[in-house]
């Protein structure tokens, strides 16, 4: 039987996808929260098909060809392997995808993760449907309904002042995007009266970005109806972040563990603050001797991602949790801490753009380093040190349009200066840090 040309009809999928993820979350998700046993057959069984697939491509053929893999040896196949390093993912992703899933069906992420290049990684729709069912899940643990409305704090110039959306896979959530950024004490009225009337549950953005709505909140700009919840993600959390956001906007505030490559993986206990528990019905997790965290997908059957290494550092907690969920928790993580920017007016920016335009020049590193606001300096180590002039004239060309600036350069330089004794330099080193912006807000004290 052919199937209509609609099978590939992207709304469609995204429809079927919440549908089968709510019925996952019923079979298996909520289920697994108060049945061990079902959990770890569950890891076992879908890592022991996520190993024979991954036998099927060239990478880890040598490893896993012509072995028998069951759910018993699974988890011991699996600890014999490599790790796989991002570099195989920038290089040679050929060398990861099973040929599983039609081209024409894999869903594309792009991810720079910590290191700064961007990769791109595959899925099938377990992403999503898996996605639903945990989110649901995570959700149901903290208070909120499917349908909730949720305030997205951003601050990427790109984006307007306000804006709406869907996170169809976020317990069908309605999305009301706010631009800190942008927001002047002018729309203090605007803003305040429709945050208000959008009746939201949740405030949800990157760290910098609620603490920036945090400062928004101080100065008068906006002044937001309380909120049932402030959920974080996509950098680690600060300690002085985290008291922050609980003095300013007074609610629960859960952080959540994601990467581009896998989705969100791990979510703050509500019982236990600073432990996040592993959605391990998707993903296996491990921490090695150095403390770096490998990841291993058990349900995408495009790309093999087995024994993962994304960079970030962990620790594994195995000890049962108070709040009775069999799920493994990580904490004490440390991954990317990214920074705003502040302008030429003082505004404090996404960095966003300046990556997108750097990550994918012909540089082995770079840096963008900012001293005073509106002043940025951008070093550049080319891989053809012979281009580096030509480079930095078309850099400094594009940059400038990013952002309001009073004064950028853009310079070559060697490898080594962009080399710490403990590896790479960070890709920006600015003012606007979470330590700055908490002192922002609670002392009114301004480092740029
Ligand atoms: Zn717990």
């Amino acid at each position: 039987m052919t199937s209509h040309e609609w099978w590939h009809n992207a709304d469609l999928r995204m429809a079927t996808a919440v549908g089968d993820g709510w019925r996952l979350f019923n079979d298996l998700y909520l289920r697994a929260q108060t049945d061990a046993d079902l959990l770890a057959l569950t890891r076992r069984t879908r890592l022991a098909q996520s190993l024979t697939h991954a036998a099927r491509t060239e990478h880890f053929a040598p490893h896993l060809g012509g072995r028998q893999i069951t759910a018993d040896n699974a988890e011991a196949t699996l600890a014999a392997l490599p790790v796989l390093e991002k570099d195989v993912l920038r290089h040679t992703p050929e060398a990861i995808t099973t040929g599983l899933v039609d081209p024409w069906d894999v869903l594309k992420v792009r991810t720079s993760g910590t290191t700064g290049e961007p990769v791109w990684i595959i899925h099938d729709d377990t992403k999503l449907t898996e996605s639903t069912a945990a989110n649901l899940r995570m959700l149901d643990a903290y208070g909120l309904q499917p349908g909730l409305r949720v305030i997205r704090a951003t601050a990427d110039l790109r984006h307007g002042l306000v804006d709406y959306e869907t996170m169809p896979f976020f317990g069908q959530a309605t999305v009301l995007q706010v631009n800190m950024s942008t927001a002047t004490p002018g729309d203090a009225a605007f803003l305040t009266r429709l945050c208000a009337e959008f009746k939201p549950d949740v405030l949800w953005g990157q760290p910098v970005e609620i603490l920036l709505a945090a400062l928004r909140q101080n100065e008068g700009t906006i002044d937001f109806p309380k909120f049932k919840a402030v959920l974080t993600h996509g950098d680690s959390l600060d300690a002085r972040a985290r008291a922050t956001i609980a003095d300013v906007f007074g609610c629960p505030h859960y952080d959540l563990y994601g990467l581009q490559e896998f989705g969100r993986v791990g979510w703050e206990c509500p019982q236990s603050p600073g432990t996040y528990h592993i959605d391990e019905e998707r993903v296996s997790i491990d921490v090695q001797g150095d403390g770096q965290v490998l990841i291993t997908s058990l349900t995408n059957t495009a790309m093999s991602l087995l024994r993962y290494r994304p960079g970030d550092g962990g620790e594994l907690l195995t000890e049962p949790c108070p709040c009775g969920r069999p799920h493994v928790r990580l904490t004490k993580i440390e991954g990317r801490k990214r920074a705003l920017v502040a302008d030429a007016d003082g505004q404090l920016v996404n960095i966003k753009p300046l990556r997108l335009i750097l990550e994918v020049q012909p540089l082995h590193r770079w840096q963008v380093r900012q001293n005073e606001a509106g002043c940025l300096d951008v070093l550049i180590a080319p891989e053809s040190p012979a281009d580096g002039d030509e480079l930095a004239r078309d850099l400094y060309a594009a940059l400038k349009n990013t952002m309001r600036l009073r004064e950028l350069t853009v310079r070559p330089v060697e490898l080594a200066e962009l080399t710490t004794a403990s590896g790479k330099a960070p890709l920006f080193q600015l003012l606007a840090t979470q330590e700055a912006l908490s002192a922002a807000v609670v002392d009114n004290a301004t480092s740029w």
